[in-house]
């Protein structure tokens, strides 16, 4: 990690210049620890101090205030799988399993995506995710460049980069691969870095890479040092159809290439074999586990426990919002929490202290940002949600954690500060306006229409 600023020895204290106070902080560090009525100090885009309120606001008398009374303080949540674009499908493809999905989806894009339809759905995304408390997410999709910009002018951590799926008519017009590997080459190569230092690179799934295609966008990340972010065991038809093509299941097979490591992570990985729950384990990859996605389309219920218990890194991911219809990682908490409890008939199973961790130090650990993103505590980067728990439905508060996973939704979060920037001010969007959201949407509407009618 980096020097902790309030306490390393430097002569030039780290200038705070917003302290957060008032709430219940729920830092989520390694020993869980929590100030009932607590502070936390920000400067130059990092926590700086994390304490009782009262000692906090003495030490920084003159640093600006962000009201978290009558709420609680969590680090910002991290969405470890989605495809935020996809907003402006969302409703295209309700009530069907993953194949028919991807039947009605795969068209759609293939007729409507464009570099500012996909810069609109990300705003559109962005305005979502943030008034949900979401402040980092690993994001899969077609001209990531353009989603990138957009999260960038936002203020939000994007984790983007290069996908490869080999499917005819991709939405991006490069449809051979090799080129598509020189580009990606060239962009990783020319990479600028930023405060996550964490490039990413995506393999859609083991059944639409090929095997040398699989092995080639393995080696490519690893060349970059980069994340490799794979859809994999999703449902029982993909597993079929991989055991098909290639007489091993998805995981197998994704072990056998070498893909598996401490720099991948699986989406949903939701059909594993005892044998594969090891693969996964001993591999040191990591699980984005996807709950309302995974109801959704049907496709079954992941082995959390099991995942948890091996000691694999699991986050929580919402998919996009074409197949699980919104980008809310309080609904995925709450969902997962229950889903788990009904699944096994223990409802400590995955409970709520777990879930909350998933959502935030899991889901930083899952995409090897432990360093620096998921807990409060001093040097990691300044963000951080504010979320309102003094509203009939979330009164009183027995536990925090309980409170926040069973009775707290999206629309209770109050702040959402990113880098020491708040970019959600008593429920209201800063950064973005909620107008050029409306235009945005307008306009892919118009597009739509005219593209499809
Ligand atoms: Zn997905």
């Amino acid at each position: 990690m980096n020097p902790t600023p309030a306490s390393a020895n430097h002569s030039q204290p780290t200038p705070v210049d917003l302290v957060v106070s008032g709430g219940v902080v729920l830092t989520l560090d390694a020993e869980d620890t929590v100030l009932p009525a607590g502070a936390v100090a920000l400067g130059e885009g990092r926590v700086v101090e994390v304490g009782e309120a009262a000692a906090v606001r003495a030490r920084y008398p003159d640093a600006p205030v962000l009201d978290a009374t009558g709420s609680v303080v969590l680090p910002g949540l991290v969405n470890t799988h989605t495809h935020l674009a996809m907003s402006l499908l969302r409703g295209t493809a309700d009530d069907v399993d993953l194949q028919g999905f991807l039947a009605r989806v795969i068209p759609l894009e293939q007729r409507l995506l464009t570099t500012d339809n996909v810069a609109a759905g990300v705003l559109l995304a962005l305005a979502e995710s943030l008034r949900g408390g979401t402040t980092t997410a690993l994001d899969m999709y077609w001209f990531h460049q353009a989603a990138a910009g957009v999260a960038r002018r936002a203020g939000f951590r994007l984790l983007a980069g290069p996908t490869f799926m080999d499917v005819p008519d991709l939405p991006d017009g490069i449809s051979d691969f090799g080129e598509r590997l020189r580009l990606a080459d060239a962009e990783l190569a020319g990479r600028e870095p930023d405060a996550l230092g964490r490039p990413s690179v995506f393999a859609h799934s083991t059944y639409t890479l090929d095997e040398a295609q699989l092995r080639s966008v393995g080696a490519l990340a690893r060349e970059h040092g980069a994340l490799l972010h794979v859809h994999a065991a999703e449902n029982q038809t993909e597993v079929d159809t991989v055991l098909d093509r290639t007489g091993r299941r998805p995981v197998e097979l994704l072990a056998d290439l070498g893909l598996l490591g401490p720099d991948t992570v699986l989406a949903h990985a939701v059909w594993l074999t005892d044998t594969e729950l090891d693969l996964v384990a001993d591999s040191g990859a990591s699980v984005a586990h996807c709950p309302v996605s995974n109801a959704k389309l049907a496709a079954g219920i992941a082995r959390v426990p099991d995942l948890v218990a091996r000691g694999v890194p699991v986050g929580l991911g919402t998919d996009g919002s074409a197949c699980a219809t919104g980008l809310n990682l309080f609904d995925v908490m709450r969902y997962g929490a229950l889903l788990h409890s009904v699944h096994t008939g223990d409802p400590s199973a995955v409970g709520a202290r777990s879930v909350l961790r998933m959502a935030t130090a899991g889901g930083a650990r899952a995409l090897g940002l432990q360093d620096r993103l998921g807990s409060l505590e001093p040097g990691k980067l300044a963000d951080l949600v504010v979320v309102r728990t003094d509203r009939p439905h979330t009164r009183p508060e027995h536990d925090p954690y309980s409170t926040v996973v069973y009775a707290a939704t999206a629309a209770d979060v109050r702040h959402t500060v990113v880098g020491g920037e708040v970019l959600v001010r008593d429920g209201h969007l800063v950064g973005i306006g909620d107008e050029e959201v409306d235009e945005a949407v307008a306009r892919w509407g118009r597009h739509a229409s005219s593209a499809t009618g």
